[in-house]
């Protein structure tokens, strides 16, 4: 199974964003320059992390974004299907509709692998994916400020 390169943008914000309280708040600017992705990528990703609750705008002074309650403890087994949405891993419907959807073995077993896959990930959340060793490199990871 592969995800979309939105999903993993996604991601990369998240866990720069849990260690901000070591690094201070980040501009979606400089998330995205921690991350060497393009800024108009990474500004999609972070609105629908904001519109999921897990990232929030801290305005003033010291401000920025940084993780709800919500999104340090979330499930990234959750998270990943949220940003994935319901899309199965085969365009069985696609143009043209592949003829065996409507009685297909292998439709059924790559969706139960599918749910396999989320479900792995379930018991792993945000605050676990930055232990170390991933931690200390993401707090490296402090981008340039550029506006
Ligand atoms: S063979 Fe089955 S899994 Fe593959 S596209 Fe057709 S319906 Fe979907």
């Amino acid at each position: 199974m592969r995800l979309t390169k939105f999903t993993d943008l996604a991601l990369r914000a998240v866990m720069r964003l849990a260690v901000s309280e070591q690094t201070g708040p980040l501009t979606t600017r400089e998330v995205a320059e921690a991350m060497d992705v393009p800024y108009a990528h990474m500004a999609k990703a972070i609105t629908r992390l904001q519109h999921l609750g897990v990232l929030e705008a801290r305005r003033g002074r010291g401000g920025g974004l940084g993780l709800t309650g919500l999104g340090r403890q979330a499930s990234v087994g959750w998270l990943i299907r949220e940003l994935e949405g319901q899309g199965e891993v085969v365009a069985c419907d696609g143009d043209p509709p592949c003829p065996l959807r409507g009685a297909c073995r292998l439709r059924r077993a790559l969706a139960d692998a599918q749910e396999a896959f989320y479900a792995s990930l379930d018991a792993l959340t945000v605050a676990d994916l930055v232990t170390s060793p991933t931690g200390p490199v993401l707090i490296g990871l402090t981008g340039r400020r550029t506006e």
